[in-house]
């Protein structure tokens, strides 16, 4: 006659002998120094793009401030506009984006920020003036 285990036993002490050696060989593994310097060039480079790009941006918004100004100097002798009027009308334009950014869902009364649709339940928000849709 042939003994034979039960089944039970014989997986448990499979599991056993498998969870020890999972837990041997992750202990003994050590973190691979090429690649941990490899992700920090990856990041380094990285940064250093986005380093430039904040730089081409600043550069680009400073020469957009100067046709900005250029712009409202040629505008303010043809129209005779004052600079405490364009001071007043840049206030309610900040004043009007602050309201639209505390603005909720229509559908779903939950806050839009500035999205164009309501990021909870869908919903499109209607566009109140040109700038909006730009
Ligand atoms: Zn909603």
């Amino acid at each position: 006659m042939v003994w034979r285990s039960p089944p039970l036993r014989t997986r448990r002490s499979r599991i056993v002998a498998d969870s020890g050696r999972r837990h041997h060989s992750s202990e003994g593994t050590p973190i691979q120094p090429r690649f941990e310097q490899e992700k920090v060039n990856d990041l380094l480079r990285e940064v250093i793009k986005l380093s430039q790009q904040v730089g081409q941006l600043e550069k680009r918004l400073d020469k957009t401030g100067s046709v900005l100004r250029a712009v409202y100097e040629l505008v303010s002798v043809e129209l005779q506009i004052e600079p405490d009027v364009l001071a007043e009308t840049l206030a309610a334009v900040i004043r009007e984006k602050a309201e639209r950014a505390e603005a909720t869902c229509a559908k779903c009364n939950r806050p839009l920020g500035d999205k164009t649709k309501c990021i909870y339940c869908g919903e499109e928000r209607p566009a109140e003036s040109i700038f909006d849709v730009l």
